[in-house]
């Protein structure tokens, strides 16, 4: 059996790994670069039988509906199969329509013919099996993948992270279902962040909660599909009875409306109390019952904060976007912040990370008894040999072949 990583060696992002026996070829993710990375590639990524030439792939398994694993998939041959997580598949079909009819881009018929996992039913194409695991991560319903084929058993993680409330679950999944693992393909995000704090999503809504009895008027930037991150914000505005208001109804009503109807617990049910969208027409009842807005570096978020100026600004995103020594640094978002704080709004960071701590990688590595490590999704990859892990670690580059 052989693994390819195509591309996400050396960088967070743009994702394309490939697992290939005698019969059989499938290919983990198909990620778009993240558009400030250092490592972007001038000419985007051609595949042959996956991309370009005759089909010869049997299938494109998507982590996750994060650009840097899905923001490809048009490029995938058509009759390539595609699978994806039946909610995930559901909320990247609202971001691919909006783009549709906002911008004529993506193509969301293409998602609607997306295969569909099943958790923990594996998949057979040919002598590979695959099972997918449910894991956590800042995109909903994000799935961890087995591999097996040729007596080997390889563990593609997707992204992940283990410090949300189904994350502490997430060490019972590899005990039971991922143990004795050949080869670890393991995220490693944090490797190069090692000093940011990691705090749980629990942890975040507490003092979400705490900022909202604190302040009247709360607006929030945070990632419309960071679903666990939106619930803890819904959950603090319901217990401090401030309206929850959103800056675009067609977009993010939508997406709450999916996660809704496939909710399986009261915390994830965004019907529990009317989600309003900003309007002028709603001036005075935010104005007399105070509210938690929920913007989007957008212009209707910029008018409401100049409506309210000297309100609270809670920025849950990562903090690297607004950093100029950042490769990812983002000027739009940036100019967007500068604005609110002209405007006389307070800031204050609450965001948690999507990725799995140093200590949270060394503890899947350990507990999967994996015995070859290969690190991708990393700007830093070198750093996973110092963490004092058993198994040996292969620091491969974009376009090896590794052999098991
Ligand atoms: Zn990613
Ligand atoms: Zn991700």
């Amino acid at each position: 059996m052989q693994i390819k990583i195509y591309r996400g060696t050396h960088q967070i992002g743009g994702c394309v790994t490939e697992i290939k026996t005698a019969t059989a070829r499938i290919i983990i993710d198909m990620g778009e670069e993240l558009p400030s990375s250092n490592h972007a590639e001038q000419k985007p990524l051609e595949i042959d039988g996956v991309t370009k030439g005759t089909p010869d792939c049997n299938a494109v398994l998507i982590t996750h509906y994060h650009g840097d694993h899905v923001g490809m998939f048009e490029k995938v041959l058509p009759h390539i199969p595609i699978y994806m997580g039946k909610v995930a598949k559901q909320i990247y079909a609202v971001v691919q329509n909006t783009l549709k009819t906002k911008l004529n881009k993506g193509n969301p018929q293409r998602i609607q013919n997306f295969n569909e996992y099943v958790v923990s039913k594996p998949l057979y194409f040919c002598d590979i099996k695959v099972t997918p695991y449910t894991i956590d991560h800042s995109a909903f319903d994000a799935y961890m993948l087995l591999i097996e084929a040729d007596g080997k058993r390889i563990l593609h993680t997707g992204d992940f992270r283990m410090h949300d409330a189904r994350g502490g679950k997430m060490l019972a999944v590899f005990e039971k279902y991922c143990k004795n693992i050949d080869v670890l393909i393991t995220e490693g995000t944090m490797l190069s962040r090692t000093n940011e704090q990691v705090f749980t999503e629990h942890e975040l809504g507490l003092k979400a909660e705490e900022l909202l009895r604190e302040n009247k008027y709360v607006f929030a930037l945070c990632s419309s599909t960071n679903i666990d991150t939106i619930a803890e914000f819904y959950n603090a505005a319901l217990k401090t009875d401030k309206p929850f208001i959103v800056c675009e109804k067609d977009f993010q009503e939508e997406i709450l409306k999916v996660v809704t109807q496939n909710a399986e617990s009261q915390f994830y049910n965004f019907n529990r109390r009317k989600i309003y969208s900003y309007g002028k027409n709603l001036h005075t009842f935010m104005t007399e019952k105070g509210f938690f807005f929920l913007g989007r570096a957008n212009y209707t978020t910029q008018k409401a904060i100049k409506a309210f100026p000297n309100s609270l600004l809670i920025y849950s995103m990562w903090s690297g976007y607004l950093d100029k020594a950042q490769p990812a640094f983002d000027e739009y978002k940036s100019n967007f912040i500068n604005n609110a704080l002209n405007c006389g709004c307070q800031m204050v960071n609450l965001h948690t990370s999507g990725h799995a701590s140093v200590d949270e990688i060394k503890k899947v590595c350990e507990t999967t008894e994996a015995k070859t490590i290969i690190p991708i999704h990393s700007e830093s990859p070198e750093i996973i040999k110092e963490l004092g892990i058993s198994g040996e670690i292969r620091i491969l580059n974009d376009g090896d072949v590794f052999v098991i």
